[in-house]
């Protein structure tokens, strides 16, 4: 039994002035493992405070006091791999091929923002004005339970890198990560305030962050319902906000596709994460007179995508991570049949050699419509809906037919034909024949999926306040 009792602020583990301990869980056996001890507004306040404080002078650093931290930063993450593959197995339940990926990716994403950051121009002419593009002030980075490590890294190094100083509130259900995260920050000697962590409830301290005067930024992945919040929360003191929220993201299946060859590449787009990832592909949308063809395919497949024990290897998708994001899926299951979808896989209940933990059944809907409950909301499970189209200007249609737009697949024989639905789908992000990534664009959602972006030039830009300087 693991227990966290600390926050840390002004480059200390300290008590936090909270009382209230949080339980924490292992997904795949419903145990409680640990419990963290919650920070409240006072500890919030206090850790806004460093921040302000540490603001003047790391503002002033040059970008090769930047890189140099950065680089720190780097080697002590990369150093605790394989603790944070244990704590990210054991509380969230990743499956060891995405846990491996979920370890590796948060001193990936400091090496990115250490490019990035070399590549910046952080001076330029524009007519007879030079623009200098300024930090904005402390930033409040808000993250969610799915890839916690990894978005504290990418959001605290990029804040780092334009030269904000940042409150870090993770999502309290990770506090195995998040420990393993600051201990290696704390090791990796950054200068005290620039950051601080403090673990706690969303609408207790993630509120006061986002409601304080002296945070300028929030940059918030999470829920699209808390995102839109924030906006309303933040509009009184003004708040630049970048918003990374939900998904509903379609998988296009071209007429000319080979139906055997895409389906492993279907499959794990929209079971990715064990179906818990905002970018997953849960509407796949296939042309009507070959609907039976890929049914079948589909069925055949999703016989092979296992559920279980996130440390076989063998396993594909992993439990889910509470048991109300169990109940959640469980729900949207009966859902589906009540709103007349057919299940050609699956259905509820846990896969049938399991009587513990929070695992769903790889479940597969068909004879669905785009406008069921089913193809509308984020499930956040390993729930995919087929809906039949007729023809590519109704693919197109209907793939746009969302609130969200974060991502989308197109899959076909003709390149070119893939390249001109993708260029028609609303989304942040559009693949082509690929679940590849490049960290190096930006990445982000439109409508209801986000506001602004991360990643690269943008994702730093958005820490960034243009100041034109003319001069007589
Ligand atoms: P969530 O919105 O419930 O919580 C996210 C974070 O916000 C947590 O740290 C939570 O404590 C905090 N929070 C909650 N209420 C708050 C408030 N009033 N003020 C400030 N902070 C508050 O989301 P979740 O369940 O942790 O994560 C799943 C969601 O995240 C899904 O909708 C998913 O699509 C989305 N997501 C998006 C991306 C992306 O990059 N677009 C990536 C991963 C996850």
């Amino acid at each position: 039994m693991q227990r966290i009792e600390h926050i840390y602020i002004n480059g200390q583990f300290v008590t936090p002035h909270g009382e209230e301990w949080f339980d924490l869980f292992n997904p795949s056996t419903e145990e409680v493992i640990g419990k963290v001890r919650l920070g409240d507004e006072v500890d919030a306040e206090r850790a806004i405070a460093a921040a302000k404080a540490a603001f003047p002078a790391w503002s002033r650093t040059s970008r090769e006091e930047r890189v140099a931290v950065l680089r720190r930063m780097h080697k002590a993450i990369a150093a605790r791999e394989d603790e944070l593959m244990e704590a990210i197995v054991l509380e969230y339940g990743a499956p060891l091929s995405r846990g491996r990926w979920m370890a590796t990716y948060p001193a990936d994403v400091i090496a990115q923002a250490i490019d990035a950051l070399e590549a910046f121009a952080f001076e330029e002419e524009a007519g007879t004005a030079r623009v200098i593009l300024t930090p904005v002030g402390v930033a409040g980075l808000i993250t969610p339970w799915n890839s916690n490590a990894g978005f504290i890294c990418n959001k605290l190094a990029t804040a780092l890198s334009a030269g904000c100083t940042a409150v870090i509130k993770p999502s309290e259900m990770s506090a195995l990560q998040t420990q393993v995260v600051i201990e290696a920050l704390h090791e990796a000697g950054l200068p005290p305030g620039v950051f601080n962590v403090v673990n706690g409830r969303g609408d207790v301290v993630g509120e006061t962050i986002a409601r304080h005067t002296d945070v300028a930024k929030i940059s918030f992945t999470g829920s699209s319902a808390v995102g839109q919040h924030l906006i309303t929360a933040g509009a009184d003191t003004m708040k630049r906000v970048t918003l990374e929220l939900g998904g509903k993201s379609p998988t296009v299946v071209l007429d000319d596709a080979d139906f055997t060859a895409i389906m492993p590449l279907v499959l794990t787009a929209g079971f990715l994460n064990s179906g818990q990832a905002c970018i997953a592909g849960t509407r796949i949308l296939v042309p009507r007179e070959r609907l039976a063809e890929f049914e079948a395919v589909a069925t055949a497949a999703v016989a092979q995508v296992k559920s279980g024990d996130p440390r076989n290897p063998d396993t594909a998708i992993g439990p889910m991570v509470s048991a109300k994001q169990w109940e959640r899926v469980q729900g949207y299951i009966r859902l589906g049949a009540e709103e007349g979808a057919r299940i050609l896989a699956g259905g509820e209940g846990r896969p049938d050699d399991l009587d513990r933990g929070w695992f769903v059944k790889p479940t597969i809907f068909t004879d669905a419509n785009n406008q069921m409950r089913i193809a509308r909301e984020e499930i956040f499970g390993p729930v995919l809906t087929l809906i039949p189209y007729d023809g590519e200007a109704d693919a197109i249609v209907i793939a746009n037919d969302t609130r969200y737009g974060l991502s989308a697949v197109v899959f076909g024989q003709d390149l070119t034909r893939c390249e001109r639905v993708a260029r028609q789908i609303d989304a942040g992000r559009v693949l082509i024949n690929t679940l590849s990534h490049e960290p190096r664009a930006p990445f982000g959602g439109f409508k209801h999926s986000g506001m602004g972006r991360e990643m690269g030039k943008w994702g730093l830009g958005a820490y960034l306040e243009p100041k034109t300087l003319l001069m007589a």
